[in-house]
């Protein structure tokens, strides 16, 4: 079945799971997940603190999550509450990235 997302003010929406990077990811940007990704859809630009997953270009396949080397990266389901918020920013991050890049900064204080 074809992926299909979006957010709402700030709510996102997937009808099928992803993985998601969270805090641990700021300003650290490594990019070792970018490198195993088989399919590109971690982004990250020059100027941002964090990378994003793209939730309907992601295959789900896992790689990235152990090539993390601070645990950012966590299916969906298994995102810890307090970083609940992350799901939706990576979404986020591909149709309004300057609001989630104010965001992260906000975060990251
Ligand atoms: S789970 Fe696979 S496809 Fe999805 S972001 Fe990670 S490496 Fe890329
Ligand atoms: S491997 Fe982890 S820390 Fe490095 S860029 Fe990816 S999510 Fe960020």
């Amino acid at each position: 079945m074809q992926k299909i997302a979006c957010n709402f003010f700030g709510f996102r929406y997937c009808n099928g799971m992803t993985y998601v990077i969270t805090e641990a990811c700021i300003d650290v940007m490594d990019q070792s997940c970018v490198e195993v990704c088989p399919v590109d859809c971690i982004i990250a630009a020059d100027h941002d603190r964090m990378c994003f997953v793209h939730p309907l270009d992601c295959i789900d396949c896992a790689a990235c999550e152990s090539a993390c080397p601070v645990g950012a990266i966590f299916v969906e389901s298994e995102v810890p509450r307090e970083s609940a918020e992350f799901t939706g920013l990576n979404a986020q991050y591909f149709s309004e990235p300057e609001t989630v890049r104010a965001r992260v900064d906000a975060l990251a204080e």
